[in-house]
């Protein structure tokens, strides 16, 4: 039997650009520029987020603020688009939904698995909550459990056991210090590299 194709995106990176960096030029805080492409451990980095912004007195508000005036990357839509014509896409992705929701509107509401946020009355952000550990791997495991060939990319080491878990794993412009580092995953610099690994690996119509 020919497996349906389903793909998994990394949001951040590949489809955005980094949430949190744009908090920090805005801001000004520089602190706020660490990402998982520098921090392989996700919760130590969380951790340490909240209590910058706490510091500075920063919520929800104030981030949403600046994600309001961001934009996909340039070619992320046209590339989901083309995507989407192919094979049936999920992004899966650390950020949470209260972050992701005014791209997806941009995006044209595609399918997304992410984490959620517990925010209090004034708008503080008190806690994070992860749907489950290492939600981007059990999310293609489970999606191959249902039969499809599952392809993924990501940029950043929280991309990597999603990438080693799927059927076909590429790097979208990490950091080299990253791709050094796992060799195994084929990296491409732009989103027609993209479909190209993507038509190969698939296989998908070009
Ligand atoms: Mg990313």
């Amino acid at each position: 039997m020919i497996q349906p194709v389903l793909a998994c995106l990394d949001l951040e990176g590949v489809l955005i650009p980094e949430i949190w960096i744009n908090v920090a030029e805005k801001t000004g805080i520089t602190d706020l520029r660490l990402t998982t492409r520098e921090v392989p451990d996700y919760a130590a980095l969380m951790k340490r987020r909240l209590g910058i912004l706490d510091q500075h007195k920063l919520g929800l508000p104030d981030i949403q603020s600046v994600i309001a005036g961001m934009r996909p990357l340039d070619g992320a839509a046209e590339f989901l688009g083309w995507l989407r014509e192919r094979c049936q896409v999920i992004i899966v992705s650390d950020t949470f939904s209260e972050f992701a929701l005014p791209l997806m509107r941009q995006l044209g509401y595609p399918a997304i698995f992410c984490n959620r946020l517990e925010i209090d009355a004034a708008g503080r952000i008190v806690n994070y909550h992860l749907r489950q550990p290492d939600q981007k791997r059990a999310s293609v495991l489970a999606l191959k459990s249902l039969q499809f060939r599952v392809l993924a990319t990501g940029d950043a080491y929280n991309d990597t056991s999603m990438l080693g878990a799927a059927d076909a794993g590429v790097f979208f412009r990490p950091p080299e210090h990253v791709a050094k580092q796992f060799p195994q995953f084929p990296v491409v610099q732009t989103y027609d590299g993209l479909k190209e690994q993507f038509c190969k690996a698939g296989p998908l119509e070009r």
